[in-house]
């Protein structure tokens, strides 16, 4: 029956994906990915052979069209991103509501993402938190911290090296020097580090120790 699956795939140990998710890659006529070369090296790592076409957010919007029409004639599709989830801060929303609209049938199958593992190990209340993906760069991101600064549940951002410790000055500006916060760096890779403590402890912390990789940053909420 043709169908739009999303994939999820690993976030860094080749070993964290689903014995499913491999049968579905394996079982479908055509994988999205953003980034084929990527996205190559795990399906010949799991020796799967499926075509393999582009998908990113730059021809997303040019392409969902043709892919629907695709999956219509008959096509089972899959959707990949280079990591994680598809349209968790990837590529993938735009498909999925497309498809929907058009009647054909959309399974995401659970598995890797990046804000689980960080959030569970934090040590931050988990049972209710808010994913707040990439903070806007310029335009906004004062008023989304403002935004922030009632929030009650544990807060979830991803980060790029770069902006890590201006970022945490920011946040302690916004929501005070006592609130606790924890990074969580190259999850599920060699050299996976999970720092927690108080905005300015992490801030001193990563100004002595610029970090490299990727970043998740949990935020304790605002106490009641
Ligand atoms: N779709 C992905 C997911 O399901 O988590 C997220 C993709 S987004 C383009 C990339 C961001 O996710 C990185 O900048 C970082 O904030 C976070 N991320 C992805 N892999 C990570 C890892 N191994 N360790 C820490 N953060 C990671």
């Amino acid at each position: 029956m043709s169908k739009l699956f999303l994939v999820p795939t690993p976030i860094g140990n080749l070993g964290d994906i689903t014995y499913r998710a491999v049968e579905v890659l394996n079982s479908v006529d055509l994988i999205l990915a953003e980034d084929t070369r990527q996205s190559g090296k795990l399906l010949s790592h799991y020796n799967i052979k499926s075509p393999l076409q582009s998908h990113h957010m730059f021809n997303e919007h040019r392409s969902v069209e043709t892919i629907c029409t695709r999956i219509l004639s008959g096509l089972k599709v899959a959707l990949i991103s280079d990591a994680g989830t598809p349209g968790i801060s990837d590529p993938g929303f735009l498909l999925v509501r497309t498809c929907l609209e058009k009647g054909i049938s959309v399974e995401t199958l659970p598995g890797p993402v990046a804000l689980i593992p960080a959030l569970v190990n934090s040590g931050l209340p988990c049972e209710r938190f808010c994913f707040e993906g990439f903070l806007p760069p310029k335009k906004g991101r004062n008023k989304r911290l403002t935004r922030l600064e009632e929030e009650t549940r544990t807060m979830i951002f991803y980060e790029s090296p770069y902006r890590l410790v201006k970022t945490l000055d920011e946040m302690t500006g916004h929501f005070g020097s006592e609130r606790e916060v924890s990074v969580s760096r190259e999850l599920t890779k060699v050299f996976e580090e999970n720092i927690r403590g108080t905005l300015p402890y992490l801030s001193d912390y990563y100004k002595n120790k610029p970090p490299k990789g990727e970043i998740v940053i949990v935020v304790a909420g605002k106490k009641d």
